[in-house]
């Protein structure tokens, strides 16, 4: 189907210049997505699990240096390298630009990791351990992972799925705004967009044509549909 002829085309803005790097959305991310904690010498292990991660990095030179923030997650490409190497199909890409995990269905091969140029696939090596009274605030909507399969971000695709069966009840499509992922719906400064690119009047869509726009490593042929926007102003409309 081409990009034209879609109701949506998900992608995110995320701007660099409104991050202050508070790591809200990890953890909104972690309680939404029923995402397993790790313990301390787990994750000195190397086997962290978030879906969604901070990086951060130095800008200018010493002593005008300044502390910079990333949030770093799927990148949603829609070239995404993930899903040719996956040898039974786990990792797909649906007609609304949405790069998908089948979970029941991945083999554990880890290929797909291998493969993302942006380190965002994280493979569960533990039956995760959910202690009372941890299991009464697991997300029902979200599918609790155990050892084996490589998990990401999904745009909380359940969000997604239940908007669109909200608006499809009420015969209209979804609202710009009327979904959002529990990072952006966290982010205090607000520097996470997420929305319909394929309404050229979204919200989203507004943003990421922005001349401050740039996209992670797009020299890779990836095309993804996470667009940051680099330090230079505010530039949040409507
Ligand atoms: S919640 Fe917002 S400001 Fe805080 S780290 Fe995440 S993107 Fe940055």
């Amino acid at each position: 189907m081409s990009r034209q002829a879609r109701f949506y085309q998900w992608g995110m803005v995320i701007d660099l210049d409104r991050c202050t790097g508070c790591g809200a959305c990890v953890v909104a991310c972690q309680a939404e997505n029923n995402v397993a904690l790790v313990e301390k010498q787990r994750f000195a292990e190397g086997r962290d699990m978030h879906w969604l991660r901070i990086e951060r990095y130095w800008e200018g030179e010493f002593p005008h240096v300044r502390a910079r923030f990333l949030p770093m997650l799927c990148q949603h490409c829609g070239d995404a390298p993930c899903e040719p190497v996956c040898p039974v199909y786990a990792s797909y890409h649906n007609d609304e630009g949405l790069n998908g995990q089948v979970y029941n269905r991945c083999v554990g091969t880890r290929y797909c990791g291998n493969n993302c140029p942006y380190a965002v696939r994280v493979f569960n090596f533990l039956n995760p351990d959910w202690p009372q009274p941890l299991p009464d605030q697991l997300n029902p909507d979200v599918t609790v992972r155990s050892r084996g399969v490589m998990e990401k971000c999904t745009f909380c695709i359940q969000r997604i799925r239940r908007g669109k069966e909200t608006a499809k009840s009420e015969k209209r499509l979804v609202r710009d705004g009327e979904i959002q992922p529990a990072c952006a719906q966290t982010c205090p400064p607000g520097a996470i967009v997420f929305g319909n690119l394929a309404d050229p009047d979204s919200h989203v869509s507004r943003l990421a044509r922005s001349p401050r726009r740039f996209r992670l490593f797009e020299d890779l042929g990836t095309d993804p549909s996470v667009i940051y926007l680099k330090g230079g102003g505010h530039e949040h409309a409507g």
